[in-house]
């Protein structure tokens, strides 16, 4: 594992930071969770780690990058996990899986979060849960100062739109966590509570 920590930092890969990792192994096993689908691989950090979790849990990953899907795929084999992660290729957005989790992990491209949770919410099982990374950004999300550079700027901006949508969506129950860059973890509800405010 250390050496992977080591990989992604010589290489600037984004992988998770251990306290917000811990948190979402803590979830897995609290939560006796078992089929997961992770949207943005990088070298499979995340993915060992939750596979790790417990000796069923099934990980669905996917990367665009190819040379973090092999790294990856390199990465999974060291821990000999090939049998329990099906690592894909490809963009999340133009996939179309089938299949539904228990638990949807969005750690892949901050400004499209939107576009994924409302890609895979059908793929969340009855009582399942999406956790999203990185909601706080470096903090910057929270901060009221401007941020002077456009690209971050909009980035955040980006962060702080898909925080109102976690707020206002009446199909998932949010609740936001500081630990880490910033968790989110929302919670489908169930259909008969959705029966009630319906009718
Ligand atoms: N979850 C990893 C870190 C992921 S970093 C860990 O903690 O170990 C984010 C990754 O998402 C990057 O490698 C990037 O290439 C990938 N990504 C961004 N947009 C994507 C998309 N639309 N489909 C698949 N992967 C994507
Ligand atoms: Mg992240």
């Amino acid at each position: 594992m250390k050496a992977i920590e080591k990989y992604a930092e010589e290489n600037n890969v984004p992988i998770m930071d251990k306290k917000g990792l811990k948190f979402l192994v803590d979830y897995i096993k609290t939560n006796n969770i078992k089929s997961i689908l992770e949207i943005g691989s990088a070298i499979g950090y995340s993915a060992i780690n939750m596979a790790l979790s417990g000796p069923n849990v099934i990980v669905t990953t996917i990367e665009r990058d190819e040379v973090r899907y092999l790294e990856a795929l390199r990465n999974i084999k060291r821990f000999d996990l090939d049998k329990r992660i099906n690592l894909i290729l490809g963009d999340a957005l133009e996939l179309k899986l089938e299949e539904k989790y228990d638990l949807i992990f969005i750690d892949a491209a901050k400004g499209k979060y939107i576009d994924y949770f409302q890609k895979y919410a059908p793929n969340v099982k009855e009582n399942g849960t999406i956790i999203s990374d990185n909601i706080y950004f470096h903090g910057l999300v929270e901060q009221n100062k401007k941020i002077e550079k456009k690209n971050l700027r909009q980035l955040v901006d980006k962060i702080k739109k898909y925080i109102l949508f976690l707020k206002d969506n009446k199909e998932f129950e949010t609740n936001f966590y500081k630990v880490g860059d910033g968790l989110a973890v929302s919670q489908k509800r169930k259909d008969d509570n959705e029966n009630i405010s319906n009718a």
